[in-house]
């Protein structure tokens, strides 16, 4: 693995950012904001954090998380020239639809995807793929980091575009092609329990269905009730195998922090309980009252709060980043407030 800074035994923030990720603008509505302000925020206030960066790893960080065929689907996406395949292709393949298999790419697509914005186009695609990697060898790094039993638990964070948190094993979709968070979570799990604390405004449903039935991983999710209207309901609280493995916390929409603090409390405190050895935290901004959906009408401030209570856990935690629709500036404030906080805690 290459390591462009320190590399020594009490690191205890890092950032594990692919160049690609960071630098590439991707065509159609998956911001870059949700990456580029979340590493100035993250960079200002951790200015000592070691900057690591991973290598490619062809599909298998994906590959513990998802369907060997989705998998090579995307792989083929990424190979495929700019602009080869027609956005929007007006179809979603449900089983009752299908007569035929599907002949071309197009026609693949058309059953991968659960809704009609996911675009799996050759940069997309790519970007996917090197955020699982990412997600994989951040995780392994910060169990690397738990070890060595710094002083203050470790953070890392692990910038990731395309968004993650509602693809599902073997279909994508909310622009979400693999399940970075999952992936972290999956990895991390080898070495202990693993909580997945779930804040962007949007059901965390990949990341859910991934751990459904496994008692490993407990998965938290708070958002506004709605997207993917299908799932996200607090009457979902695990499959056999693990009957308390899940919690969802939805909000009426406009609730605003004075009822998103108690869901917090709420959180924590289930995730206290469950006693974990690590924390994924699926980052998004999109409860803020400026972006285009913020239907939870957080305040930029409102993140000082969750970055101070969620780091208040103390726990190795790694970040991955989700929604967020486009508006740099009220985006780097509540990630500068939600960073600074976390800083803050930790000092
Ligand atoms: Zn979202």
């Amino acid at each position: 693995m290459n390591t462009t800074a320190h590399t020594d035994p009490s690191m205890v923030v890092a950032e594990m950012t692919d160049p690609y990720v960071e630098n590439q603008e991707f065509p159609g509505i998956i911001y870059p904001t949700s990456v580029t302000a979340t590493l100035a925020a993250f960079r200002r206030s951790f200015p000592d954090a070691a900057r690591l960066v991973p290598e490619e790893d062809d599909g298998a960080a994906a590959l513990s998380v998802h369907s060997r065929d989705y998998v090579d689907f995307v792989k083929e996406g990424a190979k495929r020239p700019e602009g080869a395949t027609k956005f929007p292709l007006n179809v979603i393949a449900l089983p009752e639809l299908r007569v035929s298999e599907p002949r071309t790419f197009e026609g693949r697509h058309a059953g991968y995807f659960f809704d009609e914005v996911t675009h799996a186009t050759p940069a997309v695609c790519a970007g996917a793929l090197r955020s699982a990697a990412a997600s994989r060898q951040g995780a392994r790094r910060l169990a690397g980091m738990a070890a060595a039993r710094p002083a203050s638990p470790p953070l890392m964070l692990v910038p990731s575009r395309p968004p993650g948190h509602h693809a599902l094993p073997a279909v994508g979709g909310g622009l979400c092609l693999f399940a970075n968070a999952a992936i972290a979570a999956r990895e991390l799990s080898r070495g202990g329990r693993v909580a997945v604390l779930d804040i962007d405004q949007d059901h965390g449903n990949g990341t859910q269905a991934v751990f459904y039935d496994d008692p490993s991983v407990l998965t938290v999710s708070i958002h506004a009730e709605g997207w993917p209207h299908v799932a996200g309901f607090a009457e979902e609280t695990g499959g056999p195998g693990a009957p308390h493995g899940n919690l969802n916390l939805p909000l009426p929409t406009g609730s605003g922090f004075a009822a998103y603090e108690p869901a917090l409390e709420t959180a924590l405190e289930a995730i206290r309980r469950f006693d974990p050895a690590y924390l994924v935290l699926a980052l998004g901004y999109d409860a803020q009252w400026e972006q285009g959906f913020g239907a939870l009408r957080l305040e930029s401030e409102d993140f000082a709060v969750l970055g101070r209570r969620i780091a208040g856990l103390r726990l190795p935690t790694l970040v991955t980043t989700e929604g967020c629709y486009g508006y740099y500036e009220s985006t780097a404030v509540a990630a500068t407030h939600f960073f600074d906080a976390w800083a803050e805690q930790w000092r």
